[in-house]
């Protein structure tokens, strides 16, 4: 088997299953028990927490364990927009953003809120002065994801946070995608906000978190008990927070060969599609873009056929089409850079892992080939547009 859609989920690394192992068995106690065997689990609990802090360059006061990447981006953004709904109730997002944003200005719209969804150019980039321009005197929030999961464009972060703290607005960010892959600094990036979640960087599923800058105020999540700080109450999913902790140093440690790596592989990639297949092109920033990120366009194709020819093969990945997704509608991403419904689903995103090999990607780029021409040979679009060009 290849995999090739690391960015929706990645494998649980060995060393951080290794971690959490301990707080299955012997190492059960409440964190909120005073007996040594709680307290333990409290210390796991919050290295883990030192450990996130320390790689955004916060402090550990203002980690929030949570149950995901959705779980953060709908606290982040409800909790403010209920929080600050005395000051204005105008919030400006994009609409390439993870459903779990999108879905949650959708629904702030239905409760009195007025949202702003901005554009992205060709490239999948907002524009800075269209940005400014939608700032409005009631603007209480501005979300804009770090990096996108279907693209791969790493948006201009640290501007929007110079924007935002100029115009004295709260700034939140899902960096799903980015933590892990790509050096944040909440402070330098002028982030009030940030969403993550440990499975998109070798950590086990179902455990996130969410950055709050001290002074933002935000309603609590879960009420209950006083677990962090009683804004997020339940008992710690310890093991899982002590295995994001280790995803997180691990990537830390890792970051620059891994990404390295990456980027070269993901730039041969690129360049073997592109030089050997016929009508089609990247989509997302070429530089600008997450170092494991490749997406495609195939005309003539529907990405859902390729995925199943794919999945024959061996291979798994990923496509803006639309059954996967459970809608009809393709992509709304691909959708918003410009893209025509029948180009955003032949679509095909590939996504590495620093585990991946040259050889692997070469087999894929032969399957990929014969793949396309075979299903370009049963299309009746293809069969005119080559009589077209014949004639
Ligand atoms: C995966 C993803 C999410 C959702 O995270 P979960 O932990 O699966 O809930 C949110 N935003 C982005 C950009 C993602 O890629």
């Amino acid at each position: 088997m290849i995999y090739l859609d690391n960015a929706a989920t990645t494998k649980t690394a060995p060393e951080v299953v290794e971690a959490m192992l301990p707080y299955f068995t012997e190492n059960y106690g409440n964190p909120s028990t005073i007996y040594s065997l709680g307290t333990a689990s409290k210390k796991a609990v919050n290295q883990a927490r030192k450990t996130i802090a320390d790689a955004l360059g916060a402090n550990m006061e203002e980690i929030y364990f949570t149950a995901g990447g959705s779980e953060s981006d709908n606290w982040a953004i409800k909790a403010a927009a209920e929080a600050y709904a005395g000051k204005g109730r105008h919030i400006i997002t994009t609409k390439i953003e993870h459903h779990a944003v999108l879905h949650t200005c959708q629904y702030l719209e239905k409760h009195g809120f007025e949202v702003t969804y901005l554009d992205v150019d060709r490239d999948g980039l907002i524009d800075l002065e269209q940005l400014k321009a939608a700032i409005r005197p009631d603007t209480i929030l501005i979300t804009v994801m770090f990096a996108n999961n279907e693209i791969g464009t790493i948006e201009p972060i640290a501007q929007i946070g110079a924007i935002a703290k100029e115009r004295g607005i709260l700034f939140h960010t899902d960096a799903v995608q980015a933590f892990g892959q790509v050096p944040i600094n909440v402070d330098e990036m002028h982030i009030d906000m940030l969403s993550s979640s440990a499975h998109k960087l070798n950590g086990p599923k179902g455990v996130g978190f969410l950055y709050i800058r001290k002074g933002v105020k935000i309603r609590s999540f879960v009420h209950g008990g006083a677990q962090e700080r009683s804004r997020r109450a339940g008992t710690e999913n310890v093991t899982g927070i002590v295995g994001f902790g280790a995803a997180v140093e691990r990537a830390v440690r890792t970051m620059e060969e891994r990404t390295k790596k990456e980027t070269e592989l993901r730039d041969y990639l690129i360049h073997r599609i592109e030089t050997e297949i016929d009508h089609c092109w990247l989509n997302g920033h070429r530089t600008s873009r997450l170092p494991n990120n490749v997406n495609f366009s195939f005309l003539f194709i529907e990405g859902e056929s390729m995925l199943i020819m794919l999945d024959m093969k061996g291979i798994c990945a990923s496509s803006g089409s639309a059954c996967t997704s459970g809608s009809l509608d393709p992509s709304h991403v691909l959708l918003a850079i410009g893209l025509k419904h029948e180009e955003a689903h032949g679509s095909l995103r590939l996504t590495l892992s620093e585990e991946n090999t040259k050889e692997e990607l070469d087999y894929v780029v032969d399957q990929l080939k014969q793949i396309v021409e075979r299903l370009r040979s049963m299309s009746p679009l293809y069969e005119d547009f080559v009589k077209k060009q014949q004639a």
